[in-house]
């Protein structure tokens, strides 16, 4: 058996109740707090927090950061004419790699340990991704760092349906399920086929903005999240619900659909925010995403300060839409939480991070004081 010893200061549990103390890992689960007289630890004199996770980006975008500043978002991002893909498409692909590299060093460098990329541009974009991250792992063992998880959500392009359904086989091939831009640009049969050949994770925007919401109602007699509802499309989640209206967040209860909010994001676009406080108080599981590198830092620290400074919502609560239910929501097993049963994943603020320091609250002063600069690059697989 492979034991691990860490004694350290702890957000323990669902409550983030500090607690400091060794921490026992028995062949990577964590087993809980000892009181015995264990030598042989390792000491970290921070504190570690459950890992921090982004549930929605879109890293292909990197290479063209603040392209739209003031733009509208359907000037910015609608396919195949908005700025970003004219932009994009004059990108070459060793740029898009590099980009998607960095934009992964961005993410860890920020204490994030998993994030789910919306990844366009079907199987081309998938495998560009694929190098971009064969990269980072090849630099692994010089820069000591634990990269990154991916999750990876293809879009198809094609749509002949015979092509169509051999591209969703080989991106699903390639990649944890599909990520539809959302349903405006498809008919309802298309999205029915896309769903029906989809196994894995299967995710769509849904309500971002006024107009995409008037455009469903006019074509489609629905709202988007309506559409999703009707046609049966059961998405593991949906990302944004930014214009919701009761009963749409009642039929996302209803059919338990969980919501990644992107509210800085949405701010960006200048498009409203979305109803954070209903979509809690009507038990909807809430995750939280960063969207689009080229408009928004994939902070998510600086993601939970904006929530809590806008809504006023628990701190507690806001640290769980960013570990145990993103976890949840992205099927990630035993991870989100320091407890009993769960891996040992971990993210890591410094020592003496005077930021913090003198905190009466630790979790309010974790998720509204912490920046880039208290996470720790500490990666305790290599002490041993
Ligand atoms: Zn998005």
């Amino acid at each position: 058996m492979n034991t691990i010893y860490i004694k350290s200061n702890f957000l323990y549990g669902e409550n983030f109740e500090l607690k400091k103390g060794i921490l026992v890992i028995e062949d990577n689960i964590i087993k809980g707090f000892t009181n015995e007289n264990i030598k042989n630890f390792i000491n970290y004199d921070g504190i570690i927090i459950p890992p921090l996770i982004n549930a929605h980006t879109h890293i292909g975008d990197n290479v063209i950061k603040d392209i739209g500043i003031n733009k509208t978002l359907d000037e910015l991002v609608k396919p195949p004419d908005g700025l970003k893909h004219k932009f994009l498409n004059s990108c070459d692909d060793k740029t898009l790699i590099y980009g998607m590299l960095d934009g992964m060093y961005e993410l860890y460098n920020n204490g994030i340990n998993y994030f789910c990329d919306f990844r366009e541009n079907g199987l081309k974009g998938i495998n560009l991704f694929k190098k971009s991250y064969r990269e980072l792992l090849s630099s692994q063992e010089q820069t000591k760092i634990l990269p990154p998880n991916p999750i990876i959500l293809g879009r198809p392009t094609k749509t002949d349906k015979t092509e169509l359904k051999q591209e969703i086989k080989e991106i699903l091939k390639n990649s944890n399920g599909i990520g539809l831009s959302g349903c405006n640009e498809y008919s309802d049969s298309k999205l029915k086929f896309i769903r029906k050949e989809t196994t894995g994770i299967f995710s769509i925007h849904a309500n971002e903005h006024k107009g995409s919401v008037e455009y469903s109602k006019k074509h489609h007699k629905k709202t988007e999240i309506e559409r999703i509802i009707d046609l049966n499309l059961n998405p593991n989640f949906i990302i944004h619900a930014t214009h919701s209206e009761s009963h749409e967040i009642n039929l996302l209860n209803e059919y338990n659909i969980p919501v990644v909010v992107c509210p800085r994001a949405n701010s960006s676009f200048n498009i409203g925010l979305p109803n954070i406080v209903e979509l809690l108080k009507s038990n909807i599981l809430i995750g939280l995403g960063t969207d689009n590198f080229m408009a928004n830092s994939p902070s998510i620290f600086k993601e939970m300060d904006f929530i809590y400074k806008l809504y006023h919502i628990e701190p507690k609560e806001i640290l769980k839409f960013a570990t145990i239910n993103n976890a949840k929501i992205l099927g990630l097993n035993n991870v989100g939480l320091i407890k009993e049963g769960f891996k040992p994943d971990f993210t890591f603020i410094r020592p003496n991070s005077i930021n913090i320091k003198y905190s009466k609250n630790i979790v309010a002063s974790i998720i509204t004081r912490c920046e880039m600069g208290n996470i720790d690059n500490f990666n305790f697989k290599y002490r041993i």
